[in-house]
């Protein structure tokens, strides 16, 4: 039918999740995940590495005039990030919102930043901020076949 068509399509937006490396060294990356799959979001893509800088100048250029650019760069690489690619119903805005505000300071408790960590300059994960971001940053950290198709066993359960 045309509803479960539209349905369908509303339910396959994608959003770019990354642990970022101090998330990484404290233990959070099960954490993160879980949060995501226990909301009923369906992982489609994940991988452990060490980000090129090139990779991160790229992710990050819309903040390159920003006085905390370079020292972003710096820490994005210092270590592996867990890079992610999630997808359901509205996931980049609730994606933002599981996530907290940028300043953990100001994240609610109950978000990940708000219950894991303290500092902007170290907070432990990203998310896309817009359909479009999505798409331009999925298609900078993942090849093609690496993002999974396959039929989410759940998908009767969570969606209505
Ligand atoms: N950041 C920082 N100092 C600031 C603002 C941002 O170190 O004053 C870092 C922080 O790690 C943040 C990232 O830069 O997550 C990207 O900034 P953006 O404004 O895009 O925030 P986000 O989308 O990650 O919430
Ligand atoms: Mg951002």
């Amino acid at each position: 039918t045309v509803f479960a068509k539209n349905m369908t399509d509303a339910n396959a937006e994608r959003t770019f999740i990354a642990v970022k490396p101090d998330g990484v060294q404290r233990g959070l990356v099960g954490e993160i995940i879980k949060r995501f799959e226990q909301r009923g979001y369906k992982l489609v893509a994940g991988k452990l590495m060490v980000a090129p800088k090139a990779l991160l100048e790229n992710h990050y250029k819309d903040l390159a005039d920003k006085p905390f650019y370079s020292g972003l760069v710096t820490y994005m690489a210092s270590g592996p990030v867990f890079a992610m690619v999630w997808e359901g119903k509205e996931v980049v805005k609730m994606g933002r919102k599981m996530l907290g505000a940028t300043n953990p300071r100001e994240s609610a408790p109950g978000t990940i930043r708000g219950d894991y960590c303290i500092d902007v300059g170290r907070n432990i994960c990203h998310g896309s901020d817009a359909v479009e971001t999505a798409q331009r940053e999925i298609a900078l950290w993942f090849k093609d076949d690496e993002l999974c198709d396959y039929e989410f066993a759940d998908k009767k359960w969570v969606y209505e």
